[in-house]
């Protein structure tokens, strides 16, 4: 799946990604150079995340109004934690469909030397 953004070079392994909330493949780590690249997030995979988005926002909405109705707040949390989910999907998911996330990126070493490997 792609080269190294640096040399070019095609052979690379996977590394865990770091301090990232949603991650649909993981980085890349170039056995040329060392460069460690996150791999752009396909475009479906942006549309994917906007329409689980707005399904959680859906069920979250219409348990909430559920409750309302029978005034009982027992899974209040459970609700805001699927409303919450929700809106990051939902918020990441246009990002990348507005091309404002999702992009190859470039990690610098000493973000890749943080958390150990
Ligand atoms: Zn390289």
């Amino acid at each position: 799946m792609g080269q190294c953004p640096s040399c070019g070079s095609r052979t690379h392994r996977p590394v865990a990604p770091k301090g990232v909330r949603m991650a649909f493949a993981k980085d890349r780590k170039c056995a040329q150079c060392g460069t460690v690249w996150r791999v752009a997030c396909p475009m479906w995979a942006g549309w994917l995340s906007v329409f689980v988005g707005l399904g959680l926002l859906a069920v979250g909405g219409w348990l909430g109004l559920d409750l309302l109705r029978e005034e009982g707040l027992k899974q209040t949390e459970a609700i805001w934690l699927v409303i919450s989910t929700g809106c990051v999907a939902l918020g990441y998911g246009f990002a990348v469909v507005t091309g404002r996330a999702g992009r190859l990126e470039i990690i610098p070493p000493s973000r890749e030397e943080e958390g150990g490997e």
